[in-house]
């Protein structure tokens, strides 16, 4: 998708100082708490932060001025097309469901970012601040699928990064707040289990925009898909449990096996339209 245009809404933050100090909701064992329950459990801890945070009320927050890449970082410009493509598939659809779409805004960060659910570190992986309205992405965790959890691929990054947008559409829909409610009153299992209806939803929503975003500009090569399932599939609970711990416990589950994330994806992809993602566990 070289030739594609690309967003508006990129902010490159890479490089500048963020993360620990300055008006942190998420601080201190709270923070190596949600890092390490994110490391062992899944690639955003989005929700987990909300969760820690009361529902994902805004924090004081200094706006930082956003700056497109430079030309020649191809990292950068690849994620900017895809957003943009996010961007076309959701305005077009919300449209049809007599919605307006409100894109996100994506930050690039590099270390350690403050983000308006707190403070984030590139080791908790991508995630979507509710509060903000923001995806949040540290490059180095593309490489980090490739090299670590054999998820290599620009298709498979893409994924990614639908996902995080899914969590935004559902934001914008009202069920990642009627989600984060349910959360706060419920037991540990049930949680855990809104979690991974929530997530799994993100992989359906993602999947849909794969098939829209082909069907308008034909963005997909061969192999693609493939590579899709197989970003979908490193990233289940199973997996990164076995990985992390040689054992997997199905109750702790916040994202979905690793069947149950291709099956969402896939079941996204052939989805007539976005409601039969939005319907399912929302
Ligand atoms: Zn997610």
């Amino acid at each position: 998708m070289d030739d594609e245009r690309e967003s508006a809404n990129l902010e490159d933050r890479r490089g500048q100082r963020g993360g620990i100090g300055g008006g942190a909701r998420v601080g201190g064992l709270g923070l190596v708490a949600v890092v390490v329950v994110s490391l062992l459990f899944g690639v955003d801890p989005g929700t987990v932060l909300s969760m820690l945070d009361g529902g994902g009320a805004p924090t004081t927050q200094q706006q930082q001025p956003a700056a497109a890449p430079p030309r020649e970082d191809a990292e950068a410009r690849f994620v900017s097309r895809v957003l943009a493509s996010t961007e076309d598939v959701w305005t077009a659809e919300f449209a049809r469901l007599n919605l307006r779409y409100e894109a996100p805004r994506l930050v690039l960060f590099s270390g350690a970012v403050q983000s308006g659910c707190g403070n984030a570190q590139s080791a908790m992986g991508p995630f979507y601040c509710p509060a903000d309205k923001r995806v949040y992405i540290d490059l180095s965790f593309f490489r980090e699928m490739g090299q670590r959890l054999g998820a290599p691929g620009d298709f498979a990054q893409a994924y990614v990064i639908a996902h995080e947008v899914g969590h935004h559409v559902q934001n914008l829909t009202g069920i990642l707040p009627r989600a984060h409610a349910a959360q706060q009153a419920a037991a540990p299992r049930e949680a855990n289990a809104i979690s991974v209806r929530i997530e799994l939803m993100a992989d359906c929503l993602a999947g849909f925009w794969a098939r829209r975003a082909d069907e308008l500009r034909g963005i997909l090569e061969a192999g693609d898909i493939e590579e899709g399932m197989g970003a979908a599939a490193a990233v289940g609970d199973d997996r990164l449990q076995q990985r992390a711990r040689g054992s997997v416990v199905t109750e702790s589950f916040t994202h979905g096996s690793s069947a149950q994330r291709v099956l969402a994806f896939k079941t996204g992809m052939t989805a007539p339209g976005a409601q039969t993602c939005l319907e399912r566990g929302g």
